[in-house]
């Protein structure tokens, strides 16, 4: 099978494709024929070196959605022919096939594109981890999808539009700001405007928004902890890099500001995680946005794409 193969951090041209053989799934595995793979930030931060240690050579990506090849002994919820996501991969998800562990393949309805369900593992995951299991969202609240255009904004706005939440979304160019109002933003600003977020005070009667997605946390913490309103949740989600804050801007809001990470999500909510997806998806009131489509061979201008600014829902790769 084709893969693509890095064998030393770098830039985006490490990435090489190559051959390798194809893998066969042992007890409790999923070889899945793979028809498109979403591209994550974090995979430039891996490829890069700044986000973990890894043995060489690797295939990188953990999203792709397509059709399952062979099950190996055990693995009862899948049989060949079946369509499907992946949230995880053992060999890669930048390839031909991907080898998973059963529990990192979710059943893609018919509805759904491939495309579209190479959009789903980290970003959607990342969104609902971050809107209720951190973020303990309630109907009748606000939420501030600060980085609204992107492959976890999209995600964002969907649910807490769909869950009755009033949201509110930033995107940086005219194209994201329609993006983030078709995906259902009750209100959109622009995060490079001057007075966005006193914009943001006046939406909200002065009180603030009482949860925060923060997708720039470096960039806008110190900010944003300013328009949190009274017993107010931030979730940092992204962060490139360090920040200051006035830490009294917490105080008289009894505000919290809670770092994530996925990988940290249990099993238990993984599985919470993607039941909600899925049906999701089967209601409609999740729709994946694919902004760009490039070929396999093409991974390295995807990792530059991917950390431009410009965003449009979600940047995919096909074999
Ligand atoms: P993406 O598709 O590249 O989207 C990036 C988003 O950030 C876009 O909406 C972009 O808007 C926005 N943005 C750019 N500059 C901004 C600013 N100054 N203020 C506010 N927003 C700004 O990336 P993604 O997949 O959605 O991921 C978003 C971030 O979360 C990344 O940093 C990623 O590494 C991180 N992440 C973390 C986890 C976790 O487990 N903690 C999981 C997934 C992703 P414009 O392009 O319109 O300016």
């Amino acid at each position: 099978m084709k893969s693509i193969r890095v064998h030393e951090f770098g830039e985006p041209h490490v990435m090489k494709l190559e051959d390798e053989p194809t893998p066969t799934p042992a007890a409790g595995q999923v070889l899945v024929r793979v028809r498109a793979i979403g591209v994550n930030p974090v995979e430039t931060y891996v490829r890069a070196g700044k986000y973990g240690p890894r043995q060489f050579p690797f295939t990188p990506g953990s999203d792709a959605a397509g059709v399952v090849e062979a099950v190996g002994a055990g693995a009862a919820r899948f049989k060949p022919g079946d369509r499907v996501y992946t949230a995880g991969s053992i060999s890669g998800a930048y390839a031909e096939l991907a080898l998973c562990e059963e529990s990192q393949v979710h059943p893609l309805p018919d509805k759904i594109s491939f495309e579209q369900g190479a959009a789903l593992g980290v970003p959607y995951a990342t969104a609902y981890y971050a809107l209720y299991n951190r973020g303990a969202a309630l109907a009748g609240e606000t939420v501030f999808v600060h980085g609204a255009s992107g492959g976890v904004g999209t995600a964002a706005v969907q649910f807490a539009r769909a869950a009755g939440l009033t949201v509110i979304g930033t995107a940086g160019t005219d194209a994201g700001r329609r993006l983030v109002a078709d995906q259902g933003a009750h209100h959109v600003l622009d995060h490079h405007a001057p007075d966005y977020l006193q914009q943001l005070m006046k939406f909200t009667a002065d009180r603030g928004a009482e949860l925060v997605l923060e997708m720039a946390a470096h960039l806008n913490l110190g900010k944003v902890l300013a328009v949190v309103a009274k017993f107010g949740r931030v979730i940092v989600v992204g962060s490139r890099g360090p920040v200051e804050i006035n830490p009294r801007d917490t105080m008289g809001r009894n505000a919290d500001v809670r770092g994530m990470t996925l990988m940290n999500a249990t099993p238990q909510e993984l599985k919470g995680i993607h039941a909600a997806i899925v049906a999701g998806l089967e209601n409609g009131t999740l729709r994946p946005v694919v902004g760009k489509s490039l070929k396999l061979a093409e991974a390295a201008k995807a990792h530059e794409l991917v950390l431009a600014p410009g965003s449009h829902g979600k940047i995919v790769l096909t074999p």
